[in-house]
């Protein structure tokens, strides 16, 4: 059978191993295992969030309401704009789909940061569209002008606080990447970390307000990361509403589950628990920079849930990663994005502290 020719150049999205795995193959304990490579909440989720599942149980039979009246109305009050202004995605890798199938074809092409979401390059390419890279991992305002430029994309990806670096670009370089580029070109800023960011440090906060009076511009967020639910599936898009309305084209209906509408709308409500999220997250990424300057390692400065650790080359990253697997700590190794790196996603104290114990015996 002759497949789609687009098919042919696409790497498939490695996800983070599962704990199963580890179990199977080196027969260690399941709750031995730690995994750090997924950038899931440590915390879980709000136990609020986890009894309204329970609760609902038994409406697993029953679709959502194809609306998702309630969740938007909850995103529209925390965010201050309108239901309209919102689209729901089955993650906010969906919304990503829905704007490359929306917007690309193969006379087209996208810009993006050197290292950043694989996903964004996946989605393009299965619509035959060009990936353009700024030269820099970091979002540097003058390669995306002089990238721009050159080669007018579709589509410019912003991914602030970036994945799988932790970086972030300020809210004014973002708005000066906007304002200067064309309306025809659609500008995504990805904030899936975004909590994290604004926590650490206010000029890196950007919320969809901040974007929302440009026609070609949108705000993506999940509940994965600081609200804990990335095995909920439910992320979302806020822009303007004629953007909205073209990208609803693209969804088929029912898009995320009963179940997991339910959890995002109490999720929304629950802002102490993001808030807890982060202070424990606060508190224990400071173990994982003084553990590296204690080993006479560089690390990027983070504004994710996670922290990219750079090796120079007495160290490689894939037998770090794969001597740390052996022993039940699961990280990911950044070899397939030409970094000699791994990320680790911060865990609770005692996650860490095993991270830090095994990262001792295996790396002499
Ligand atoms: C995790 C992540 C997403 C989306 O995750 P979903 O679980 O699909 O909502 C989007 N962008 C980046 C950069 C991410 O790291």
């Amino acid at each position: 059978m002759k497949f789609n020719e687009a098919l042919k150049d696409i790497k498939m999205y490695e996800a983070g191993k599962p704990i199963e795995l580890v179990v199977r193959e080196f027969g260690i304990a399941a709750e031995d295992v730690v995994k750090l490579a997924s950038n899931e909440n440590p915390k879980g989720c709000s136990t609020k969030v986890a009894k309204v599942i329970a609760d609902n149980a038994h409406k697993a039979s029953l679709y959502p309401d194809d609306s998702f009246f309630e969740l938007k109305a909850a995103l529209a009050k925390h965010f201050d704009v309108n239901s309209d202004n919102i689209i729901i995605g089955a993650g906010s890798d969906q919304i990503l789909e829905f704007v490359s199938r929306a917007l690309l074809s193969d006379q087209e092409s996208v810009l993006m940061s050197q290292v950043t979401f694989a996903m964004y390059e996946i989605y393009a390419k299965q619509m035959g569209a060009k990936i353009v890279r700024t030269p820099s991992y970091q979002h540097k305002v003058e390669e995306f002008f002089a990238a721009y430029q050159e080669h007018k994309p579709k589509i410019i990806y912003i991914c602030t606080p970036n994945n799988p670096t932790g970086d972030a670009i300020s809210r004014e370089d973002v708005l000066t990447i906007i304002n200067g580029v064309d309306k025809e070109s659609l500008v995504v800023v990805d904030g899936a970390y975004m909590e994290y960011a604004a926590a650490k440090d206010e000029q890196y906060r950007i919320v969809p307000n901040d974007l929302i009076g440009f026609e070609n511009v949108i705000y993506l967020g999940t509940f994965s990361k600081a609200y804990g639910l990335g095995g909920m599936r439910v992320g979302y898009g806020i822009a303007q509403a004629p953007l909205i309305h073209e990208l609803y084209k693209m969804r088929p209906p029912f898009n995320i589950t009963t179940l997991s509408l339910a959890a995002a709308v109490e999720a929304c409500k629950d802002q102490e628990f993001v808030a807890d999220s982060i202070a424990l997250h606060q508190e224990q990424i400071v173990r994982y920079e003084q553990f590296a300057k204690s080993k006479g390692f560089d690390y990027i400065e983070s504004y994710t849930n996670f922290i990219t650790y750079l090796f120079n080359g007495d160290m490689n990253s894939t037998a770090i990663a794969d001597a740390l697997f052996r022993e039940g700590v699961i990280v990911r190794n950044l070899a397939s994005y030409n970094m000699n790196a791994i990320r680790i996603t911060i865990g609770t104290d005692r996650q860490n502290s095993r991270f830090f114990e095994v990262f001792e015996k295996v790396v002499t």
